[in-house]
C-alpha cells in the first residue's frame, strides 16, 4: 500500500512537470510559448552581437583608423620637415632656400590643420606639398573619450606652437647666415630636437591607435566567435527539445488514439476483447476520451454479456429480475419498478421488484386494473417529469422526485413500462448530465432485453396453448402426462399422498341437445370454475375429456379428497347454471381414489378414480364413489 502510493505520488509528481494533465491547446500554447522563448533568445543574442559589431565596427572605421592615419600623416611631415631642415641647412642658395621655407610652412599649416581636424572632426584634405596635387579625402571624428588620444592632441598643439616659434627662429637665423656666411647653426639642432620630440609624439600615438585597433578586432571576432557559438547551442538545445516534444506527444496522444482505433477496427471485425482497458496516463483530453472509450467498451460488454445470460434464462420472471439487478448495479439507479402488460389486457402489474403493498409503488393504483391510465402504456413513448413536470397524473408526486417512464415495445404494444425514479434531494442525482447519461443506459439494457422478452411470452403463451385448453382455461390431459415425473417423485419424497377425483356431469348431453352447444359450452366454463373455487390454488383441475374433469389433490392426508370430492358435488348441485331461457340445475358424479395407497402405478390411480366414477353413475349418480378393490375387474394396467 505505502509503496503504491510513492508510485502514485511519483507519477503525479512527473505529470505535474511533464504538463501531462494539462488541456492539449493549452500543451500546444506552451510549446508555442516555449517556441517563442527561443526564438527571442535567439533573437536577443544575434542582436546584442550585431550591436556589439557594429559599435567596434564603427569605432574602428569612423574614429580609430581616420585618426591613426592623420597622426600617420602628421609623422611624415614632421619627416618631411626634418629633410627640409637638413636641407635648408645646407643650401647655400637664397632662393632655394626660400622655396624650402615656404614648403615647411605649409607642412607646419598641414600639421596644424590636422591637429585641428583631430580636435573637431570633419573632412580633411591631402594635399603633397612637392607637386601640390591631392594625396586623398576622407571624413574623421574627433578624438574625445580616447584619454591617450586627447593627450597626443594637447601635446602635440603645444609642440606644434613651439616648432612654428623654432622654425621661424632657425629660418631667420638661415637668411642671416645666407647673407651673413657662415655663422654657428645653434638653431637648427633646437628645432630638430622638438621635430624629433614631435616625431616621437605621433608615433607613439600612432602605436597606441593600432594596440586599440587590434583590441577592437579582436573583440569584433570573440563576439562573432560566442555568438555563433550560443547561436549554435540554443539551436541544438531547441532542437532536443523539439525532438523531446515530438516523442513526448506522438507518446501521450498518437498511442492511446492508437489503441482506441485498433479497438474500434476489432470492433468492426468482431474480433474483440471487450474487457481490454487502455491503460489512461493523463487527465487531459486523451486521457478523457481513453476513459470515455473504456466506459463505452464496458457498457458494450456489460450489454452483449447481460443479452446473453437472459436469453440463456429459463422463465420470464428471471429475465424481469436479471433486467432489475443490472438497472441497480450496473446503472446505478436505486428506485424503479417494472410492469409487465399482458397482451389484449387492460391490466398491468409489477414484476419486479416484487411490490408488496400499494404504497411501495410510485403511481396510483388505479393503473394496475386499467393499464390505459398510464402514460408511458397509451403513447408508447417515453413519459419523463424533468422535461415536462406532472405529465403524468397518475404519478403520486413526492416532494423532488422525478420519474422516467420507459414503455417496452413488444409486437407492436407496450408490453410493459419501467419507471425509473429519481430523488433530486439526493446528492448523487444533482447533475442532470448524470441523470440523463443513467436514464440512456438503463434505455440500452430494457432495449436490448425486449427481443428476449418478447421470445420469452411468446414461448409462454405457445406452451400455454399446448397444455391448456382454451375454453376453460384449465390445464389438459398432456400437461398432466408432462408434469406427472416431477409431481409423483415430490410426493413420494415427502412421503405423502396424491389424491383423485375423476368428475362427469350428469346428463350433459341433454344441455348440448335442448339449449345448443354454445349453452353446453357455458355450463362446462362454469362447472369448471366451479371445481377450481373448490380446491386449493395448488391442487390441479384438468380437463380430462369432453365433459370430464380431473382433480389432481397434492400431500393430502386420509379422507381428505372425499371431502373435496363432495364439496365438489355440493357447489355443482347448488349452481344455477344460466341459460338463455332462466337458470338449468345440473348435478356430478365423481369417482375418487388415491396416490399410491390404492396403487404404486400413477396412471393406474387414474384409471380407478374413474372406475369410482363409473360406479357412481352405475348407481344413480350425483354422487361421490371411493375406489374399492373389488370395483376393478380389468387385466393388470
Ligand atoms: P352421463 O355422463 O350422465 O352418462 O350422461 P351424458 O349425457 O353426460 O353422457 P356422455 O358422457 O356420453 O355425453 C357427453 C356429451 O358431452 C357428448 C358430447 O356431445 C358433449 N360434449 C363433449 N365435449 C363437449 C364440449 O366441449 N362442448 C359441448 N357443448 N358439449 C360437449
Ligand atoms: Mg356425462
Ligand atoms: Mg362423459
Amino acid at each position: 500500500m505505502p509503496e503504491n502510493n510513492v508510485k502514485d505520488m511519483s507519477r503525479r509528481f512527473i505529470n505535474f512537470i511533464t504538463f501531462v494533465d494539462l488541456p492539449i491547446k493549452k500543451k500546444f500554447r506552451l510549446f508555442s510559448v516555449g517556441v517563442l522563448f527561443w526564438f527571442v533568445m535567439l533573437f536577443v543574442v544575434t542582436m546584442a552581437a550585431l550591436f556589439t559589431v557594429n559599435q567596434k565596427t564603427d569605432n574602428i572605421v569612423r574614429d580609430l583608423i581616420p585618426q591613426d592615419r592623420l597622426a600617420q600623416k602628421i609623422a611624415r611631415n614632421i619627416q618631411s620637415l626634418n629633410l627640409d631642415a637638413l636641407e635648408l641647412s645646407r643650401t647655400p642658395d637664397i632662393r632655394s632656400a626660400l622655396r624650402r621655407i615656404e614648403t615647411s610652412k605649409a607642412r607646419l599649416e598641414d600639421i596644424s590643420a590636422f591637429l585641428s581636424a583631430l580636435q573637431t572632426g570633419g573632412r580633411v584634405n591631402d594635399y603633397s606639398r612637392e607637386n601640390g596635387k591631392l594625396i586623398e579625402t576622407f571624413t574623421t571624428s574627433p578624438v574625445r573619450g580616447d584619454l591617450a588620444g586627447e593627450k597626443y592632441v594637447r601635446e602635440m598643439t603645444t609642440l606644434q606652437g613651439i616648432l612654428v616659434k623654432k622654425f621661424q627662429a632657425f629660418t631667420d637665423q638661415k637668411m642671416e647666415n645666407l647673407r651673413d656666411s657662415n655663422r654657428g647653426n645653434v638653431k637648427l639642432k633646437d628645432y630638430q630636437q622638438t621635430l624629433d620630440e614631435a616625431l616621437a609624439l605621433s608615433n607613439n600615438y600612432s602605436a597606441n591607435t593600432s594596440h586599440l585597433y587590434t583590441e577592437n578586432a579582436g573583440t569584433i571576432n570573440s563576439t562573432v566567435t560566442y555568438t555563433t557559438t550560443i547561436v549554435v547551442v540554443v539551436l541544438v538545445i531547441a532542437m532536443v527539445l523539439l525532438g523531446i516534444f515530438t516523442i513526448w506527444i506522438s507518446r501521450s496522444i498518437a498511442n492511446p488514439v492508437k489503441s482506441i482505433i485498433e479497438q474500434i477496427h476489432a470492433l468492426g471485425t468482431g474480433d474483440v476483447d471487450l474487457s481490454k482497458k487502455i491503460a489512461i496516463h493523463s487527465k487531459d483530453e486523451i486521457g478523457i476520451l481513453s476513459a470515455e472509450f473504456n466506459g463505452l467498451m464496458e457498457s458494450i460488454h456489460g450489454m452483449t454479456t447481460f443479452k446473453k445470460v437472459i436469453e440463456e434464462d429459463d422463465t420470464l420472471e428471471d429475465v424481469y429480475s436479471r433486467l432489475g439487478n443490472v438497472l441497480r448495479e450496473h446503472v446505478g439507479i436505486d428506485e424503479f419498478l417494472i410492469y409487465e402488460i399482458p397482451t389484449n389486457q387492460n391490466k398491468m402489474s409489477p414484476v419486479f421488484p416484487l411490490v408488496l403493498s400499494d404504497n411501495e409503488s410510485f403511481c396510483s393504483p388505479d393503473i394496475l386494473d386499467s393499464s390505459e391510465l398510464c402514460k408511458a402504456k397509451k403513447t408508447s413513448h417515453a413519459i419523463s417529469s424533468m422535461v415536462y413536470p406532472h405529465i403524468c397524473k397518475q404519478f403520486q408526486i413526492e416532494q423532488g422526485k422525478e420519474h422516467y417512464c420507459i414503455p417496452m415495445i413488444i409486437g407492436g404494444g407496450t408490453g410493459g413500462v419501467v419507471q425509473l425514479v429519481f430523488d433530486k434531494a439526493d446528492p448523487r442525482y444533482q447533475d442532470q448530465h448524470d441523470i440523463d447519461r443513467k436514464v440512456f443506459k438503463a434505455r440500452q439494457y430494457v432495449k436490448e432485453s425486449l427481443s428476449v422478452i418478447e421470445a420469452k411470452r411468446l414461448m409462454d403463451t405457445l406452451r400455454d396453448s399446448a397444455l391448456k385448453d382454451s375454453l376453460t382455461g384449465l390445464y389438459n390431459r398432456r400437461f398432466l402426462q408432462e408434469c406427472t415425473e416431477n409431481m409423483v417423485a415430490g410426493v413420494m419424497r415427502r412421503g405423502k399422498n396424491i389424491g383423485l377425483i375423476m368428475c362427469d356431469l350428469d346428463y350433459f348431453k341433454q344441455v348440448n341437445d335442448v339449449y345448443g352447444h354454445n349453452a353446453g359450452d357455458a355450463v362446462l366454463k362454469e362447472t369448471s370454475d366451479l371445481i377450481r373455487s373448490s380446491v386449493r390454488t395448488s391442487d390441479l383441475v384438468i380437463r380430462f375429456g369432453g365433459e370430464e374433469f380431473l382433480v389432481v389433490l397434492l400431500d393430502t392426508n386420509k379422507d381428505e379428497t372425499m371431502k373435496v370430492a363432495e364439496k365438489i358435488r355440493e357447489s355443482v348441485q347448488n349452481a344455477k347454471f344460466k341459460v338463455q331461457d332462466g337458470v338449468l340445475k345440473k348435478t356430478i358424479s365423481l369417482g375418487v381414489s388415491e396416490f399410491p395407497i390404492d396403487t404404486q402405478l400413477f396412471w393406474q390411480a387414474i384409471k380407478y378414480a374413474d372406475v369410482a366414477l363409473y360406479k357412481a353413475k352405475e348407481t344413480g349418480r350425483n354422487k361421490v364413489i371411493r375406489f374399492s378393490e373389488e370395483m376393478w375387474t380389468g387385466e393388470q394396467f
